[in-house]
C-alpha cells in the first residue's frame, strides 16, 4: 500500500509500505477521500502534542469495504463507510458494553494510530458507519462536525424558540446553525471574518454579526427583546476573545467551548461569567451521534454546499500540505481524492 508518512515534524514522504493483515473483526478499506484537519497540519508542523511518529495523518475519511474480516456482522465488500475520528482500545468497560464512542482510552487516527492519507487502511468493523447512496464521498466526510454539533446542541439543551448564539463561522459553526434551526432554535453566527458570514447566510441563517463593524452585544441585545441569548457555543479558532462571548448571554445561560484550542490562550476574566451565573460545559467528541449525522447529511438538514472546499489529488499532497501551512487561516477545507 502507499502512504503518506510524517516521520518527523516537516517530514512527510510518500511511501511503499507492506499491506496489513485484516484481523477478525477488522475490514480492509480502499479509501476514497480524506479530509486533512488542523491536527494533521499541527502534526507536520511540530506543534501538535502527543503524536506517534511516523504517523499516517488524516482521521476524516470514507473508503470502500475491499476486504471483510471473518467475524465482521452487518458489513460487506462494497459498502461505504465513513470512519469515526478514533479507534475504541477494546477493554475498557464501555467498549465491552459496545459503548465504542464512550471508549476510556481512546487513541485518535492520526495521532496515536494511523489515519488515512494512503491508499488502503485497516481499521476495525466498529469504527466505521456504512453509508447510503445518496450520500457523496465529499459530504459524508463531515459526518464528524455535524456529529460534534448535534453534541453541542445535546450538552447546551437547547430548546425550540431559543436563541443560541455561535462564535465562530467555521466549519462546526455553521454545520451547527443548521442543525440549531432543524431543532427549531434560532441561531445567531458571530464572526470577524465577512466572508465566512456569507457562507453562514447561504446556509439559510438569517442573523449574523460581526465583531470588527457591529457592536455585537447591542445587536444580540435588539434580536432577543432585551433578553439576551439561552445559549452560546464558542469556537476558540474563531479567534474571538472568549470572555466577549459572556457578555452575550443571559443570566443562568449556558456556554460551550467547542473542539480544542490549538496555540490559542483561553485565559480571560471570569467575573461576567460569574455575575450572570453562567453553565459552563466542553464539547471535543461526537458522542453517539455518526448515525444522526449521516442521516441529516443524506436527507439534506445540514448542507455543505457553502463550505469552501478544496480537492486535491493523493500526488499533490506534498504542495497542497505545505500551501495550507503557510495560510495562517486557512479557510478552505482540504479534501484529498485517494
Ligand atoms: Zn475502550
Amino acid at each position: 500500500m502507499k502512504a503518506y508518512r510524517i516521520s518527523a515534524p516537516h517530514t512527510v514522504k510518500l511511501e511503499e509500505m507492506e499491506a496489513l493483515p485484516v484481523g477478525d473483526n477488522c475490514i480492509k478499506l480502499k479509501n476514497l477521500i480524506c479530509g486533512l484537519t488542523h491536527t494533521d497540519l499541527s502534526a507536520l508542523s511540530g506543534e501538535a502534542t502527543g503524536v506517534k511518529y511516523p504517523i499516517i495523518p488524516g482521521r476524516q475519511c470514507v473508503g470502500f469495504v475491499s476486504e471483510v474480516g471473518r467475524s465482521v456482522a452487518g458489513l460487506q465488500r462494497g459498502n461505504r463507510v465513513v470512519v469515526y475520528p478514533q479507534a475504541s482500545c477494546h477493554n475498557c468497560k464501555a467498549c465491552k458494553d459496545g459503548r465504542y464512542y464512550d471508549c476510556e482510552k481512546p487513541s485518535v487516527f492520526g495521532v496515536g494510530e494511523d489515519g488515512f492519507l494512503s491508499d488502503f487502511s485497516v481499521v476495525s468493523a466498529d469504527d466505521v458507519f456504512a453509508i447510503p447512496d445518496r450520500l457523496k464521498d465529499e459530504e459524508a466526510i463531515f459526518t464528524e462536525h455535524t456529529s460534534m454539533a448535534i453534541n453541542v446542541l445535546s450538552r447546551l439543551n437547547v430548546e425550540k424558540g431559543e436563541h443560541i448564539i455561535i462564535v465562530g463561522a467555521t466549519i462546526v459553526g455553521i454545520i451547527l446553525a443548521q442543525v440549531a434551526m432543524y431543532y427549531q432554535a434560532v441561531p445567531i453566527v458571530v464572526d470577524m471574518h465577512e466572508e465566512l458570514l456569507d457562507a453562514a447566510r447561504a446556509a439559510g441563517v438569517y442573523y449574523t454579526a460581526n465583531t470588527i463593524t457591529e457592536d455585537v452585544t447591542k445587536k444580540v441585545l435588539a434580536l432577543t427583546g432585551g433578553h439576551m441569548a439561552d445559549a452560546c457555543a464558542f469556537i476558540p479558532s474563531s479567534d474571538v476573545p472568549l470572555h466577549n462571548v459572556f457578555d452575550f448571554c443571559k443570566k443562568h445561560g449556558r456556554v460551550a467551548i467547542v473542539g480544542r484550542p490549538y496555540g490559542q490562550d483561553l485565559k480571560c476574566s471570569l467575573k461576567a461569567f460569574v455575575e450572570k451565573n453562567l453553565e459552563l460545559v466542553t464539547v471535543t467528541d461526537c458522542g453517539k451521534n455518526y448515525p444522526s449525522a449521516i442521516n441529516m447529511l443524506a436527507n439534506r438538514t445540514v448542507s455543505t454546499e457553502m463550505i469552501s472546499t478544496r480537492v486535491v489529488p493523493f500526488a499533490d499532497v506534498p504542495t497542497a500540505i505545505e500551501n495550507a501551512l503557510d495560510t495562517s487561516a486557512a479557510v478552505e477545507k482540504l479534501l484529498v481524492k485517494i
